[in-house]
């Protein structure tokens, strides 16, 4: 398997307020199931995708930023 795009972490928000952050492969999962069983819905993998946003690292420690040297 080829990963195209980066292993970020992605979130996704359902219009009834539901809402799951993860990595691709759980968002996608978790977001058919809950149309499906939420709101007999089918979706794609790109549908999912299309409506997921990328997560910041919010939260978890993060290196403060190296002074710029230029
Ligand atoms: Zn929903």
């Amino acid at each position: 398997m080829t990963a195209s795009h980066g292993t970020g972490r992605i979130t996704v928000r359902c219009a009834c307020g539901w809402e799951w952050a993860g990595d691709v492969e759980s968002v996608v999962a978790a977001t058919q199931e809950h149309g499906r069983r939420t709101h007999n819905m089918e979706s794609t993998r790109d549908q999912v995708l299309a409506m997921a946003r990328p997560v910041d690292d919010v939260g978890e420690s993060r290196e403060p930023e190296p002074p710029t040297a230029g």
